[in-house]
């Protein structure tokens, strides 16, 4: 099937690059090792209800350093998941604990809303409740990834004008079917029983159902790689509960400055906080393929310094330098407003984004 379809996806497994910087992801997408989660299963940890948020998160901070350790033994092959116990409570029903508690006052994302998410919706327009639009084989991401189990969340928490997927995300952030944990848990087994090769979170936007994804690990067992495909506009704390359940990040990093962010995305404070985002998970080491969308007229004000800000700061990632933006939703309603960024991005605008990643060394040929 991926032959006949991608055949680009069996060939790039024979990159080099691709095998050094993505082999944990491989490794676990081949069941040669389990999945972050099923780590997180066998790490013990001691919390009762009772226990305050900051009790809560300095549990969460000393079970993450017992989880390192395990998590290189078993990357570097001196342990492997059969050796650990199953402990009464884990390190996976901390983290679900302590999300449940960010719930009633969110702050999944940087928005920040402190809401009670159980009683009423935040900026995202999301309360408790989570939808997904569609769940399927996605075979047009990136070519290590195909074909990806895919779950589109709806709803977002920006507000970009030029949105492929607004209908989703912003028209209809209540749309397709109402899930629980143990439904995502099935939807994700089933994908991977047909033979996806990741669970590949993404929307809309993943962050705002974050305690549904981490709870529906809890209903798992399947040996699958998760995969977060998100706008990084997440808080630090939503980063630290995902660092030890994500085993590929798909990040994306639109904008050079606060100043395009705010007008094109409605997210302020953006530079520091996706840099923030991505620069934790590269040092944790997470795998990653960061993608950065190409924009008509965006070359100097945010392809540049996203790209170099990458080749500095996050050497490790691949990137996927994207040509597909087309001028869509509020651009396609108010040209004059966007007229920035009414056309497809040219090819003399492509190859100048091409040539200048090539200059600072940045990988990735095998992705875009
Ligand atoms: S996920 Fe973000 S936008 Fe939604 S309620 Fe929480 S903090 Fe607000």
């Amino acid at each position: 099937m991926s032959i006949l379809l991608r055949p680009d996806s069996i060939i790039v497994m024979g990159d080099p690059e691709v095998k050094s910087r993505l082999s944990w992801y491989i490794s676990v997408m081949r069941d040669e090792k389990p999945a972050k989660y099923l780590i997180c299963k066998r790490v013990n940890a001691e919390f009762n209800s009772e226990d305050n948020i900051e009790e809560l998160w300095r549990e969460h901070d000393k079970r993450a350093r017992e989880f390192k350790k395990i998590y290189d033994e078993i990357r570097e092959g001196k342990l492997s998941l059969n050796e650990l116990q199953v402990p009464k409570i884990s390190f996976l029903d901390l983290k679900i604990e302590i999300v449940n508690r960010m719930l009633r006052e969110c702050i999944f994302c940087e928005r920040r809303c402190k809401v009670d998410r159980r009683v009423k919706a935040g900026f995202c327009k999301l309360d408790a409740n989570t939808y997904v639009s569609s769940w399927f084989h996605h075979w047009g991401e990136e070519a290590p990834l195909v074909p990806s189990g895919t779950i589109f969340f709806s709803s977002c928490n920006f507000r970009c004008v030029f949105c492929q997927n607004y209908d989703i995300s912003q028209l209809h952030p209540h749309g397709g079917v109402k899930v629980n944990a143990e439904i995502l848990a099935k939807i994700s087994t089933t994908l991977r029983r047909e033979g996806v090769r990741n669970i590949n979170y993404v929307g809309g936007e993943p962050t705002p159902n974050l305690h549904t994804i981490v709870s529906s690990l809890k209903y798992m067992n399947i040996n699958v790689p998760l995969l977060w495909n998100s706008n990084m506009y997440c808080s630090e704390e939503t980063i630290k509960i995902l660092l030890e359940i994500i085993d590929i990040g798909l990040p994306d990093f639109k904008y050079g400055n606060d100043e395009c962010a705010k007008r094109l995305s409605a997210a302020e404070n953006y530079f520091k906080i996706v840099a923030r985002n991505h620069k934790i998970m590269h040092d944790y080491p997470i795998d990653m393929i960061i993608r950065h969308l190409v924009m008509p007229n965006h070359i100097q004000c945010c392809t540049k310094p996203v790209l170099k800000w990458i080749s500095e700061n996050t050497p490790r990632a691949m990137v996927n330098i994207m040509e597909q933006y087309r001028p869509e939703y509020l651009v396609e309603k108010y040209p004059e407003r966007y007229s920035d960024i009414n056309r497809r991005v040219s090819w003399s605008e492509m190859n100048e984004a091409y040539e200048y990643a090539e200059k600072l060394g940045i990988c990735y040929k095998p992705v875009s």
